[in-house]
């Protein structure tokens, strides 16, 4: 049996009580925290492996709830687009991808998030790499293995959501479309391949499930609808099916751009957390990432529920998509977390990006005090937070006996974290991912003075640079039907916001 001491390190356990230790020690057997608090349960000569921690700030490792590993390689290919026209780039740049890409960019998302302390993520990628190929394209549900292999090589934690959609991604087409010519209509559709049947769809993932689901302790499989309006009820039913089947989670985009509120009322007559709960999907087993656009009536059905909110806040501000009425949401009841979104709509896979974002945006319109959200809720977002949405909260997002080891330590004297005092407002406002020193994941260490130990950084670099030189003109087609479009996208986008403000 390996034991592990870490001492003395100022200890934030993240615990319901937020317990704080000034200068603590926490040990590990096999992986799980046995002991924490002032001093050692027993004398230093009991351990395998002593690490003085002097000078660390300890906490546990943070969780990415929502991102898309395709994109990691795709962080600055586009500036000026608000979410439909920049769902087209992402498109362009992620389709018809090799297995051995793939992996590339998962590993490359892997570096970013261990490097700034992130233990774990909600990957919700299709399987082929593009947004919308799996099961569309006849993907096999084996091809989501470049991306479980780069998780299990880095060690990092991983909820694989298996993104499945079988409509036309109707939020990202031109809603207007009289005037449009034939061969353009054409081509847009074409970009996207034809959904397979919804049985077929549900078989892929059930595969992916029984191959990878709780794999070494580290996967975990979700059903994936890309978003509620791009699937069929039969494949919402489907995936509610194989919910409570496997007791899986499901992870969705829910209501991210305005347009979608339209849509749904068109097509349903109704708000679109309304037709989903109509249809069982709201559960506490309901991931939601963005929920921006949603009615006190649908945040009291998701708060009721349980379900979990995934803040998207970088993503969202830079694709002008809204902001989530996050502190509505979980007072109503919902579970909190963050998220990077992919990179090429966010910028990195750093969760330290995020910390000022999502506190500072909901202030500017709230004169009320009590009603921002603090620098514990942000780190409790990152961790607990980020833990239950990922399905984890029994064992990882706070330090407390029984769960895995899964910490970072920051260097308190990093430029960053100096003069050190109060260390959720140092975490949340001044830190940028710099000061982390060392990341154990499940009682190993996996960064260490800053350097990963699991992923050849050098190897993964050259192979990115070199993966995306070729996209543009693999893709050509898609990227000239963007040229055509995105001044129709932008003429309605622009309709729609001025409507807002009449
Ligand atoms: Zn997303």
């Amino acid at each position: 049996m390996l034991k592990t001491l870490v001492k003395d390190a100022h200890i934030l356990t993240m615990d319901e009580q937020l317990k704080e230790y000034e200068k603590g020690c926490l040990e590990i057997e096999d992986g799980v925290i046995t002991h924490i608090g002032d001093r050692p349960s027993e004398s230093e000569s009991a351990f395998n492996h002593v690490m003085d921690a002097e000078g660390m700030l300890m906490s546990p490792g943070l969780h990415n709830a929502h991102t898309h590993s395709p994109s990691n390689v795709i962080k600055a290919v586009y500036d000026l687009a608000f979410h439909a026209i920049g769902m087209w780039h992402i498109h362009a740049w992620t389709v018809n991808r090799t297995s051995e890409e793939i992996k590339t960019s998962t590993l490359l998302g892997c570096l970013e998030m261990l490097k700034t302390g992130t233990i774990g993520c909600v990957d919700h990628s299709p399987v082929t790499g593009s947004i919308n190929r799996l099961p569309a394209a006849g993907a096999k549900a084996l091809d989501i293995d470049p991306i479980a292999e780069a998780y299990l090589q880095a060690k990092m934690k991983a909820a694989i959501s298996v993104s499945v959609t079988d409509h036309e991604y109707s939020d990202i087409f031109p809603v207007n479309r009289k005037g449009l010519s034939e061969n353009l209509i054409c081509r847009m559709e074409d970009s996207f391949e034809k959904p397979l049947p919804v049985e077929e769809t549900l078989n892929l993932c059930k595969e992916a499930i029984e191959k990878w689901d709780g794999h070494l302790d580290k996967l975990k499989i979700m059903a994936g609808p890309t978003s509620p309006l791009r699937c069929s009820k039969e494949l919402l039913e489907g995936a509610v099916k194989l919910q409570k089947e496997f007791q899986i989670g499901i992870h969705t985009h829910l209501l991210e751009s305005k347009v979608q509120t339209e849509i749904s009322q068109q097509r349903y007559q109704k708000t679109l957390v309304e037709m989903i709960d109509d249809l069982g999907m709201i559960s506490d087993k309901l991931f939601c990432a963005h929920t921006n656009w949603v009615t006190d009536q649908d945040i009291s059905i998701l708060g009721s529920k349980g379900a979990s909110v995934i803040h998207n806040i970088g993503s969202n501000l830079r694709g002008s998509a809204g902001i989530s009425p996050i502190f509505k949401l979980r007072k109503a009841g919902c579970n909190i977390a963050l998220g990077a979104d992919g990179s090429s709509s966010n910028g990195s896979q750093n969760m330290f990006t995020l910390t000022r974002l999502a506190l500072t945006a909901h202030r500017v319109n709230q004169p009320d005090m009590k009603k921002w959200l603090t620098t514990r809720d942000i780190m409790q977002f990152l961790t607990s937070g980020g833990a239950k949405a990922s399905l984890l909260e029994q064992s990882s997002g706070s330090l407390e006996q029984g769960k895995k080891a899964d910490l970072v330590l920051y260097d308190k004297s990093s430029i960053w974290l100096t003069p050190f005092n109060e260390p959720y407002r140092l975490l949340a406002w001044a830190e940028n991912g710099s000061s982390v020193h060392t990341v154990m994941i499940d009682g190993e260490v996996v960064v260490e003075n800053g350097q990963v130990l699991t992923i050849d950084e050098d190897r993964v670099k050259k192979d990115a640079n070199e993966m995306v030189k070729t996209i543009p003109k693999r893709n050509r087609s898609i990227f000239e039907v963007i040229e055509e479009i995105t001044p129709i996208l932008s003429e309605e986008h622009l309709r729609r916001f001025e409507q807002k403000h009449q």
